[in-house]
């Protein structure tokens, strides 16, 4: 059982164009279409408890993620050892976890 943390972002477009979601630091890009939720996820294998340490992506405590935005994009700092993108329902947008290997294991199992 995985015992570190997880952390969810919800990221909706209610604009009317394409809104291109990048996340860093691993520069992956997916297009977020009008009315369309994207749940961008990230994990720590810290435990509770951990402090500060918890997100090795910032220097500053409990910052799992960090937005930039822009007109028409935005960008998204995981601050955790790896990410994952899913829609509302959890269905998984990529395949794989990117990251040097997530603490969680496969999240779908
Ligand atoms: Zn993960």
């Amino acid at each position: 059982m995985f015992t570190g943390r997880t952390a969810r972002l919800v990221v909706s477009n209610e604009g009317e164009k394409p809104l291109e979601l990048t996340v860093e630091p691993w520069a992956d890009t997916h297009r977020v279409l009008p009315k369309e939720t994207c749940v961008v996820v990230t994990h720590s294998p810290a435990e509770d408890g951990a402090g500060d340490d918890a997100w090795c992506g910032t220097s500053h405590g409990d910052e799992p993620f960090e937005v930039e935005h822009r007109p028409d994009a935005v960008t998204i700092w995981a601050n955790g050892h790896c990410f994952h993108l899913s829609d509302r329902e959890g269905t998984a947008i990529h395949a794989n976890a990117y990251g040097a290997g997530c603490p969680a294991g496969d999240p779908a199992t």
